[in-house]
């Protein structure tokens, strides 16, 4: 049995970023990292703009323009503008190549075809330069940047359709127990409906990881080890629930030995999730889940979502951690660390009833996790905890 931090350290050493990369298009890449940089294809702006709604003004001395005709946000035109003459103008229209500047038009008065001015004026003011955001050929973003929408919008802005992209590991999700019906049909006496598969694969969607193929296997030797076998050859990742523990029908571990698959860590020091079990075969990444429930998000989040994170690339892959002030009161039962669900609201956490590993009511009110160490036994109102922020 490993304790927490150690399970941590090991899951974060092994795990190795991908390098393989793939090409997709702009509108699928929310929340990929950039496997190359990107050069700007064009100079943005990539023209003179107008930067507002007014005239562009020919010269800076005088006080009155002539008035001579008008450019459109679209335009493809570069009228000719002389000392002392004004055109019409609009945000986002180009400014004639003769301009000295844009005047709002609030700041002037027209009287019959001419353009009043009441103050002096600045050379270039309200004209965006070609080019003054980023130049064609330098660089847009950074390889390892993840893609936000506002980086979608940037990227879009440069004309960018397509990007290259860390691929994110495909996953399998393999449910065990002879129990397990699915939701939708009549429970037989014995029969609970299976809900790992759905509620994982939801927080796999959450964190943006869509390619996962569902299994389900009864408690036997054979089946059991024939899936897992199939299911490390064809996906980057393996998830496992049930099956782990110690009970005579629960075939997960001697099946992994059997495949001798590298074994990393059995069993963690920590409440829920104590039969959590890691480990690599070939190129794929295997956890096998406790069965419980609120066991198996809880490994989720704190073990399986920072390597996937990692894996696909990303550099900041753990879930965020703070400390708050306790609403609550809560006395440890044994010596491992445990996981509390918990609601954080203004800095404040109340840890919730109802923390049996089997039971996901808590957790579907929780919006963190309150990380009590080994060492901590008693929590009181008003004790500085350490709060894992849920996705
Ligand atoms: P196990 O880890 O297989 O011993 O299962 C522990 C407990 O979790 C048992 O009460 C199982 O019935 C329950 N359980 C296991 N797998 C699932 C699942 N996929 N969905 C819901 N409950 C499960
Ligand atoms: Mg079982």
């Amino acid at each position: 049995m490993v304790p927490v931090e150690k399970a941590l350290q090991l899951v974060g050493n092994r795990i190795k970023p991908t390098q393989e990369t793939i090409t997709i298009s702009m509108s699928d890449s929310l929340g990929f990292v950039l496997g190359k940089d990107i050069l700007s294809p064009i100079n943005m702006p990539p023209f003179r703009q107008s930067a507002m709604d007014g005239y562009a003004l020919g010269s800076t001395e005088e006080k009155t323009f002539s008035l001579i005709g008008e450019v459109q946000a679209g335009d493809d035109k570069d009228p000719e503008l002389k000392k002392g003459e004004a055109i019409r103008i609009f945000t986002g229209a180009p400014v004639p190549s003769e301009a000295k500047l844009v005047i709002m038009q609030e700041k002037v008065d027209i009287s019959e075809n001419k353009v009043i001015l009441h103050e002096s004026v600045k050379p270039n003011a309200n004209i965006r330069p070609a080019g003054e955001q980023i130049k064609e050929g330098e660089i847009a973003l950074t390889k390892g940047k993840t893609i936000t929408a506002a980086g979608i919008g940037y990227l879009a802005t440069l004309g960018i359709t397509h990007i290259e992209v860390y691929k994110k590991p495909s996953i399998a999700i393999i449910a065990t127990g002879n129990e397990l019906v699915p939701p939708g049909q009549k429970l037989k006496h014995g029969q609970i409906y299976e809900s790992n598969s759905v509620m994982l694969s939801s927080a796999l969607k959450t964190s943006g990881f869509a390619d996962i193929s569902f299994y389900k296997v009864e408690d036997e030797y054979q089946a059991t080890r024939s899936i897992i076998e199939k299911a490390i050859q064809q996906y980057d990742v393996v998830l496992i629930s049930g099956g782990i523990s110690v009970g005579d029908y629960d075939f997960v571990g001697k099946v992994l030995r059997d495949l001798q698959v590298d074994e990393i860590f059995y069993k963690v020091k920590q409440k829920p999730g104590k039969p959590l079990y890691f480990a690599q075969k070939d190129n794929t990444t295997i956890f096998a889940l406790p069965g419980n429930p609120a066991s198996s998000l809880s490994c989720f989040y704190i073990y399986v979502l920072p390597a996937l994170q990692k894996i696909s690339g990303l550099q900041e892959y753990h879930l965020t951690r703070t400390t708050s002030i306790s609403n609550s009161e809560y006395s440890k039962k044994g010596e491992r660390a445990e996981f509390l669900k918990a609601s954080l609201k203004n800095d404040k956490v109340t840890i919730l009833d109802g923390q049996a590993s089997s039971m996901l009511r808590s957790f579907a009110l929780a919006n963190a996790l309150v990380y009590l160490p080994e060492e901590v036994s008693k929590v009181n109102p008003g004790d500085r905890l350490q709060v894992i922020n849920l996705p």
